[in-house]
């Protein structure tokens, strides 16, 4: 669907600036800061930068935004790395921002010898307190008219660690008055006496994001500078320095951020429900980081799908979390072997079935596909395991399953006719008892008699058992941050459901890591890669059959 969908905004831009010569060539970059995992919202900003990229013959460079050494692990730039991989990318140059701490340091020593930045010893409150508001001036503060040998001095003992953290910055000296409140003298670097993930103690003074990220695309030469709307008002300081400098003029170009039904998006947030315990880890299967989604089950290609759909705008909107089970849905219709699974089991006797006796059927692996996928065998019997919910004591109107009288077809099998149950002390159904129609056998069925239901089964004689993982949606409702008071009080406490010990088929013990099943009526699922280890199986259900997108998708 991607070839047919008119340009965006941005590739409007990016099409202009080749054809009138301004770039030769385009080159985007990917700038996370790693601070956390990367999520779906990131997922659209990867998808765009490597996407002009490659639609345009440009580069793509990873960058780490590695300027705050107080969030930023290793961890995260290793699984950011997988990530983006993961996802079917790959960059030009992999860059941190933190290895051009020195030429960022020589940039900030060029704008104090030409008089445009200079020492404060004013706190980050003081300096927060005097900046005015947008209809009001900020005022000066008494250390903004220190000589220029003054601010070098007083700057390189800053840098040899003479001060402690907060004691003094350094401030580019552009407009206390402008109306825009970043270039009311913005903080260029501050004292952190803490340790970097790359640089070690090198450095006790860091550039902030704002004299950190403009530059580093120009050392890089980005031509496209993509970001997210909330840096738009950022965006006349990034022209400023890029402009005192007289540097490679990468220029800033903003777009919506992707924001999903009943999750959160922000990394500090996700944060919060990993360290508090509500999930269990970064890629927990029901958080939407990538990592998540991969253990749940979702395929790039159904993220790319995704996000290629849901289109690259100017204002901000959510997307309801449908529109990406869709895409997943489509994805594994088109490749996942089919099975069988009985997840709350009871057992169905066949009467007429000899005891003893048992037939291997053909079950089509996946009737989308050439051939069917192939075949596996069933295994047929007197006994066989159904979902307890596939019968009723007295049928219901519309009831098409079993109950007493009615007829079913088994799938890939025969049809049944029930002949009626049995109990416990209870109450509770233990046995439902039938009589099977041999001439009805699927493939070559000559009985002549319709059915409206088909119900899965497998055979007692030869199931397996293994942990299946259902999910439901993290939060109750639908965008939990615009929700009053903390989002955590929000979260759903039944997206976990644990069914210890469903019946699988035989063919299913062969399961790999990376395989994509259809568990027949039930779902899609695949292993989990963490928790299936020593012989034991759990499979998660990356998404239900149910689909109410697919109307709407094909409108849009
Ligand atoms: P968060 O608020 O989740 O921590 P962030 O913007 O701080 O996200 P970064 O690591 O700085 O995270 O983001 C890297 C890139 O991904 C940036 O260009 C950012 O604009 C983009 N990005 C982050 N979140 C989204 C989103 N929800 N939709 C689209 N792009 C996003
Ligand atoms: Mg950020």
């Amino acid at each position: 669907m991607g070839e047919e969908r008119s340009l965006h905004f941005l590739e409007e831009i990016v099409e202009a600036d080749l054809a009138s010569g301004k770039h030769p060539s385009i080159h985007t970059r990917f700038p996370p800061e790693p601070n956390g995992y990367l999520h779906i919202g990131h997922a659209k900003s990867i998808c765009l930068n490597f996407g002009m990229a490659d639609k345009y013959g440009g580069k793509t460079n990873l960058r780490f935004d590695d300027t705050n050494p107080v969030t930023e692990e290793t961890e995260y730039v290793e699984s950011i790395k997988a990530d983006v991989r993961w996802l079917g990318f790959d960059w030009e140059e992999e860059h941190y921002a933190s290895d051009y701490f020195d030429q960022l340091y020589a940039f900030a020593l060029t704008l104090i010898k030409k008089g445009l930045a200079y020492v404060d010893d004013l706190s980050a409150e003081e300096i927060a307190a005097t900046k005015g508001t947008p209809t009001e001036p900020g005022k000066a503060s008494p250390f903004r008219d220190r000589s220029i040998e003054e601010n070098l001095s007083l700057f390189t003992a800053m840098k040899e660690g003479k001060y402690d953290d907060g004691e003094k910055v350094l401030r580019a000296k552009i407009d206390l008055a402008s109306p825009n409140m970043h270039m009311r003298d913005p903080i260029m670097y501050r004292i952190k006496k803490t340790h970097h993930h790359r640089t070690g103690d090198k450095w006790c003074i860091y550039p902030m994001y704002d004299f950190a990220h403009g530059q580093s695309d120009s050392i890089e030469n980005i031509t496209h500078s993509i970001c997210t709307l909330e840096f738009e008002v950022h965006k006349p300081l990034y022209n400023w320095y890029i402009e005192q400098l007289e540097i490679f003029p990468s220029q800033q170009f903003e777009f919506a951020r992707l924001n999903l039904t009943y999750t959160v998006m922000s990394k500090r947030k996700l944060l919060q429900l990993v360290n508090e315990g509500f999930v269990d880890g970064w890629d927990d299967p029901r958080m939407p980081t990538i990592s998540g989604l991969r253990r749940r089950g979702y395929t790039p290609a159904s993220i790319r799908n995704f996000c290629d759909r849901i289109g690259i705008q100017r204002r901000e909107n959510i997307i309801d979390v449908g529109l990406l089970e869709f895409f997943v849905r489509e994805d594994l219709n088109k490749t996942a072997l089919r099975r069988m699974v009985v997840l709350d089991p009871i057992k169905l006797i066949i009467h007429n079935y000899p005891a003893g006796q048992t037939e291997i059927l053909k079950g089509e692996n996946n009737p989308e596909m050439e051939d069917n996928g192939g075949y596996r065998d069933l295994h047929f019997g007197r006994e066989l395991w159904i979902e307890s919910e596939d019968f009723m004591e007295e049928a219901a109107k519309k009831w098409f399953r079993l109950a007493p009288g009615m007829k079913v077809r088994l799938k890939s099998a025969y049809i049944v006719e029930c002949t009626g149950f049995q109990k416990d002390e209870t109450g509770k159904v233990t046995e439902v008892h039938c009589n099977y129609i041999p001439e009805s056998k699927s493939g070559s069925d000559t009985s002549g008699i319709n059915v409206k239901g088909t119900i899965h089964w497998i055979s007692v004689d030869k199931a397996e058992e293994a942990e299946v993982r259902l999910y439901d949606r993290l939060f109750q409702v639908e965008n939990p941050s615009q929700e009053e008071g903390d989002f955590k009080t929000y979260i759903n406490p039944h997206s976990l459901e644990i069914i210890s010990a469903a019946k699988i088929e035989p063919a299913l013990k062969d399961a790999k890591q990376g395989e994509h099943f259809q568990f027949i009526r039930k779902g899609y699922f695949s292993l989990d890669d963490k928790l299936s280890t020593g012989g034991k199986m759990v499979f998660n259900r990356t998404v239900t059959l149910k689909d109410t997108w697919t109307k709407e998708v094909k409108k849009g």
